[in-house]
C-alpha cells in the first residue's frame, strides 16, 4: 500500500501506446511537482492532456519510463491505495438523484451536516446553495440538469474537499461561463488547491494564470515548459 503521501509527482522519461501495434501517444514526459504545486496542462486536441492524467492515475500503465509518487513507483502500490490519496474531478461532474447533502458527501458517506455545509463553505458552494429551494436538502435531478455548469463544478469541489486527497486532478469543463461564475470557481478552486499537489487539464485563462508551472503539450511531447509570466 501507498503510505499516506505529501504529494510529489515525477515523471520520468514516459512514454505510452494506447495499443501495442498503435503509434506512440506520449514520448519522453519528464517533469517534476513538488508537494502543494499546481500545474497546469494546456494543448490542442488530440495532443495527450488527458493521456497524462490516465497514466498518473493508473488507469493505464506506462509503457515506458516511470511515474514516482513521493519516490515509490506507482506500479508497486495497490490501486486502491493510490486512488484514495487522488481526487478526480472529469469535465462532467456526477450528480445522482438525491439531495445537494448527499450529492456533496458521495465520497465521504459518514460525513455530517455540518462537515458538509463546512466545506461547501470553503470552496464558495454555499451561497448558491442556500438560495435554493430546500438548501442543502434540495433534490437534484440525476446528471444535475437543473444546475448550471458553474454550479455542478463547485459541487465537485466541495465533494473532492471532504475527501481531502493530497493529488488533484481536474480536467476543466470547455462550457462557456461568465465572468463573475469565473470569478467565483477561480477562489472555490484556489480554495480547494491549497497544500495540494494538482494537475489541471485548463481552458481558463485565470486557471493557467494562477498555476505554478504550465506545460504545453503538442503531439505527446512538453514543448513548452514554465509560468504564465515566463511563457
Ligand atoms: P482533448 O483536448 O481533445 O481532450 P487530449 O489532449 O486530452 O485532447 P488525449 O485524449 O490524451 O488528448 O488523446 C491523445 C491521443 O491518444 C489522441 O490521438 C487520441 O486519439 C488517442 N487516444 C485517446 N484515448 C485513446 C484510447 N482509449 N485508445 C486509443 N487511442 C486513444
Ligand atoms: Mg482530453
Amino acid at each position: 500500500a501507498l503510505p499516506p503521501i505529501k504529494g510529489d509527482v515525477r515523471f520520468n522519461d514516459v512514454s505510452f501506446k494506447y495499443e501495442e501495434n498503435g503509434p506512440m501517444i506520449l514520448q519522453h514526459v519528464s517533469f517534476h511537482a513538488t508537494p502543494g504545486q499546481s500545474i497546469a496542462l494546456v494543448g490542442p486536441t488530440g495532443a495527450g492532456k488527458s493521456t497524462v492524467i490516465n497514466l498518473l492515475s493508473r488507469f493505464y500503465n506506462v509503457t515506458d519510463g516511470e511515474i514516482l509518487i513521493d519516490g515509490v513507483n506507482i506500479n508497486q502500490v495497490t490501486l486502491k491505495s493510490l486512488r484514495q490519496q487522488m481526487g478526480v474531478m472529469l469535465q462532467d461532474t456526477f450528480i445522482f438523484s438525491g439531495t445537494i447533502l448527499d450529492n456533496i458527501r458521495y465520497g465521504k458517506l459518514d460525513a455530517t451536516e455540518e462537515e458538509v455545509i463546512a466545506a461547501a463553505k470553503v470552496v464558495r458552494a454555499d451561497d448558491f446553495i442556500r438560495h435554493l429551494k430546500d438548501g442543502y436538502h434540495t433534490e437534484l435531478q440525476e446528471r444535475g440538469s437543473t444546475l448550471s455548469a458553474g454550479q455542478r463544478q463547485l459541487i465537485a469541489f466541495a465533494r473532492t474537499l471532504l475527501i481531502d486527497p493530497r493529488i488533484l486532478i481536474l480536467d476543466e469543463a470547455t462550457a462557456a461561463i461568465d465572468t463573475q461564475t469565473e470569478i467565483l470557481l477561480q477562489q472555490g478552486l484556489n480554495a480547494l488547491l491549497k497544500g495540494r499537489t494538482s494537475f489541471i487539464i485548463a481552458h481558463r485563462l485565470s486557471t493557467i494564470q494562477n498555476a505554478d508551472q504550465i506545460f504545453v503539450i503538442d503531439h505527446g511531447e512538453i514543448v513548452e515548459r514554465g509560468s504564465h509570466a515566463t511563457l
